[in-house]
């Protein structure tokens, strides 16, 4: 099967084309990424109006390059893939109307896909992994663990019940005056900075369970930044390399925690123990070198997809297209948009959870 992709939920137009034939591995033919960091740039967060226009201008180019770079044309293809939600409404509506004026004009079968999902199904786009998996999501918007057990069967364990690390590594970015993106900035900061100066608090590590808590993290940022200026006027080099360490090193260690605990829930339903993760954060060497800590403790494979298919891409979109029509899915004309889907909602009886 080969299948177009289409995502727009969020800052990144992206187009892809996926093929792939049962037995052998799945191969990317193209994939563009049409990044706004720019546009949004000056409002120190993504605009949702100023992303739709984007989206809806840039689109069509985006799925032209992506089926030159194939090399395929619209008549090659068996479906077009879509993302449905959830995301920003006037972004996720651009793609599904794009994708229904494909669909329309070329008769192809058209298959809605969750933005989740897609971060969710790429190990087995990337590595074949079986079903099923425990999968640790932690990017800008998410940050949830998820056991994977079909294509449409996800298990939440547990997650953030508030900011998610992406959004906390930017929020201290701007706190301390750096440049967004703010997670690539801090962990550089962070190599030079000693992280045991500022006592960091370790959130909802007392409790049981997988979920999480970050936004305490930027409290105690925003008092120890201030405490500095008072004393001192203002911030040196090496406090904002001390400050970043400290905030990196608490993130590392509740989500490693955390990770050590849903192995150990999911244990009995995984045949081979294994982590895939996913998400922008999940390219932070301080926090991969945690989790991977955590697995080779446990005896479980960590997995980690390369990182353009870690952040926002339209191939992982494209793939779960493929898994959906392969299970029967056919959404066509139908299909609406939704700014709000979460994962779990066809999901069958929660397990273990709290314990
Ligand atoms: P979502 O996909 O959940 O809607 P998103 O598009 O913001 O959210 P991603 O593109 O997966 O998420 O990741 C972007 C986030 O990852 C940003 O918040 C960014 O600061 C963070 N990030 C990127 N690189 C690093 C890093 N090296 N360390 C920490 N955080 C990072
Ligand atoms: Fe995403």
């Amino acid at each position: 099967l080969t299948f177009l992709g289409i995502e727009s939920s969020c800052d990144d137009t992206a187009a892809a084309v996926v093929r792939h034939a049962p037995g052998a591995p799945a191969e990317i033919l193209s994939s563009v990424v049409d990044g706004q960091t720019a546009l949004h740039a000056a409002f120190g967060g993504v605009v949702p109006e100023i992303a739709a226009r984007a989206h809806a201008e840039r689109l069509d180019l985006c799925v032209e390059q992506a089926l030159a770079e194939s090399g395929l044309r619209f008549g090659d293809l068996d479906g077009i893939a879509v993302t449905a939600g959830p995301g920003l409404i006037g972004g996720v509506l651009s793609g599904v109307m794009c994708a229904k004026g494909i669909a329309a004009g070329t008769g192809l079968p058209l298959v809605g896909v969750n933005h989740l999902a897609g971060h969710a199904l790429t190990p087995r786009l990337t590595d074949g992994l079986a079903f099923p998996y425990l999968m640790l999501l932690v990017s800008g918007g998410h940050c949830q663990f998820l056991l994977v057990r079909g294509v449409e069967e996800f298990t939440r364990l547990g997650g953030s019940i508030d900011d998610a690390p992406g959004e906390a590594f930017d929020k201290t970015a701007k706190l301390l005056g750096l440049p967004q993106p703010g997670g690539p900035v801090v962990e550089v900061e962070a190599k030079a900075g000693n992280p045991r100066r500022f006592a960091f608090p370790r959130p909802m590590l007392d409790r049981p369970g997988c979920d999480m808590s970050f936004s305490g993290l930027k409290t105690a940022l925003l008092r120890a930044r201030d405490a500095l200026i008072s004393a001192q006027g203002g911030l040196t080099r090496q406090d904002r390399a001390d400050l970043c360490a400290g905030f990196q090193a608490a993130v590392a260690d509740v989500l490693a925690e955390k990770t050590r605990r849903a192995l150990a829930l999911v244990r009995d339903e995984t045949a081979t123990p294994v982590l895939a993760v996913a998400g922008g954060v999940a390219a932070n060497g301080a926090i991969r070198a945690g989790l991977q800590a955590v697995c080779a403790a446990a005896g479980a494979r960590f997995l980690a997809p390369p990182l353009r298919l870690c952040t926002d891409n339209a191939a992982m979109i494209a793939w779960a297209g493929i898994e959906r029509f392969r299970a029967g899915a056919r959404d066509g004309m139908a299909l609406s948009a939704r700014p709000r889907w979460p994962l779990d909602k066809t999901s069958p009886a929660l397990i273990g959870f709290g314990k």
